[in-house]
C-alpha cells in the first residue's frame, strides 16, 4: 500500500514541528488549493475543493447543501459501492436505482429519463438529485446524464470517488456536476490515510461546506448553533500526506494507465477474456484506477469465480466487481429501474491487480496464470 512519493512525511513533520497537530491548520488550506489548481487544468469552471474526512462525508454534505430531506428520492447508480448511496439514508431520503449500459458499466441515460419521468407520475415531486458515478474510474457519459439533469432542473452529485485524473471531453471527472466527489481512502487514486474532498462550483458554496463540516458554528464569540453540524473536516496531518501525493498523482495515473495497456496486450485473443474499456477513445479517458475483465464462460471454458479462485492458489489477489445495490439486502425495498446489464457484468468480471506498486512482471505472472487455467 505503501505508494508514497517522498514528500508526505515532510509535510506531516511540519504539521507536528509548528504545532498544528489539529483539524485544520496550514496543510488544509495547502491541500485544497493543489487540488482546486491541479482541477482547473481541465475544467470549464471554478472549482473550489473543500478537504474532508471522507468520500462518503463529502457525498453526505452535497445532499445537505441540496436540501434533501425526510421522503425525498435522489436518484443514484446501482452498480457501485454502498457508500455512494447509504448517504442518501443518512438525510432520510429513499435511493432510486438506475442500472448501467453496457460500454461504460456507468448509469444508462436512457434509463436515466424513464426513472426521472415515472417517480414523477408516481409521486407528483421531482427526484432531488441525481447521483452517477465515474466506475472503476471510466467516465459516465455526462453530456447525456447532464443534459437530462438541466432538461428537468435537477442537480447532479458527480461520485468520481474512483476517477481522479480520468478526463471525459477535456475536463476531468468531478468537475461536471453542481457538486463532484473524490476519495483519499487507502485504495484509491491517491491516499491521505482516509479523507475525502467535495468539489464546488463557487467560493462561496466552499465556504458554506466548511461550515457544516464543522459542527455548523456560528461566527459568534460563543458557541452559537442555529442548524445540524458535522465533524467531517480532515485533519491538518492526513492533509500534509494529501500535499504530498498530490506530487505524486500525475504518475499515478500514468502508472495505472499503462498496467491496464500491458493487460490489453497480453490478454489480448485469450478465447472468453476481455479487458474491460470503453469501445471508443473519445470523449472518454479512463484513470484505469483498477483493471476489470470480463469472462465468458463458455468460451472460456471457466467462469470469473473459478478464475479467482486459480490466482488465489497463485497468491495473486483479485476482487468481485461491486455488487449492484439493487440486489443488497438492505436496500431491497427501494425503487429500482433495471436492465438487468449490471448483474450481468456482476456475475462474469473481475478485478485484477492494478495499484501504482504493481510491477510490470506481475502483470505477467498475472496473465500467465491466467493463461493456465484449465
Ligand atoms: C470509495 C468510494 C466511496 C467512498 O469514499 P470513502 O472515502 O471510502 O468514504 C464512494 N463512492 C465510491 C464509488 C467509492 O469507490
Amino acid at each position: 500500500m505503501a505508494h508514497m512519493g517522498g514528500a508526505e512525511q515532510d509535510f506531516v513533520r511540519e504539521a507536528f514541528d509548528t504545532n498544528w497537530v489539529v483539524p485544520l491548520g496550514p496543510n488544509v488550506d495547502g491541500f485544497e488549493h493543489d487540488l482546486s489548481e491541479w482541477l482547473s487544468t481541465h475544467a470549464d469552471r471554478e472549482v473550489h475543493a473543500v478537504a474532508l474526512s471522507s468520500g462518503t462525508a463529502a457525498i453526505h454534505l452535497a445532499l445537505v447543501m441540496l436540501g434533501v430531506g425526510r421522503g425525498d428520492e435522489v436518484i443514484c447508480q446501482s452498480f457501485t459501492f454502498a457508500a455512494s448511496a447509504n448517504p442518501i439514508c443518512y438525510q432520510g431520503a429513499i435511493p432510486i436505482f438506475v442500472d448501467s449500459e453496457p460500454d461504460t458499466w456507468n448509469m444508462d441515460p436512457v434509463l436515466l429519463e424513464q426513472a426521472i419521468c415515472d417517480r414523477m407520475e408516481q409521486t407528483g415531486r421531482k427526484p432531488k438529485a441525481i447521483v452517477p458515478v465515474h466506475l472503476y474510474g471510466t467516465p459516465a457519459r455526462m453530456n447525456e446524464i447532464c443534459g437530462i439533469a438541466a432538461r428537468y432542473g435537477i442537480p447532479v452529485v458527480e461520485d468520481a470517488a474512483e476517477a481522479m485524473g480520468s478526463v471525459y471531453d477535456g475536463r476531468y471527472c468531478g468537475t461536471f456536476g453542481q457538486y463532484g466527489v473524490f476519495s483519499f481512502n487507502g485504495n484509491k487514486m491517491i491516499t491521505t490515510s482516509g479523507g475525502g474532498a467535495l468539489l464546488c462550483r463557487t467560493e462561496e458554496e466552499a465556504r458554506r461546506v466548511k461550515f457544516y463540516a464543522t459542527q455548523a458554528r456560528e461566527p459568534y464569540p460563543w458557541y452559537q448553533h442555529e442548524q445540524i453540524g458535522y465533524n467531517y473536516r480532515l485533519s491538518n496531518v492526513s492533509a500534509g500526506i494529501g500535499r504530498g501525493q498530490m506530487r505524486v498523482l500525475d504518475q499515478h495515473i500514468a502508472r495505472r494507465r499503462s498496467i491496464h495497456r500491458l493487460y490489453v496486450e497480453q490478454l489480448a485473443g485469450l478465447p472468453g477474456i476481455t479487458v474491460v474499456e470503453p469501445k471508443s477513445s473519445t470523449p472518454f479517458l479512463p484513470n484505469y484506477w483498477l483493471t476489470t475483465i470480463k469472462v465468458d464462460n463458455e468460451e472460456a471454458d471457466f467462469s470469473a469465480a473459478c478464475l479467482s479462485r486459480h490466482l488465489d492458489e497463485a497468491d495473486i489477489e483479485t476482487r468481485p466487481l461491486w455488487k449492484p445495490l439493487h440486489l443488497q439486502p438492505v436496500f431491497s425495498s427501494c425503487p429500482a429501474y433495471v436492465s438487468g446489464v449490471s448483474e450481468a457484468q456482476f456475475n462474469c468480471g473481475l478485478c485484477l491487480p492494478s495499484g501504482p506498486m504493481v510491477t510490470d512482471e506481475d502483470v505477467m505472472r498475472v496473465v500467465d496464470e491466467i493463461r493456465n487455467v484449465r
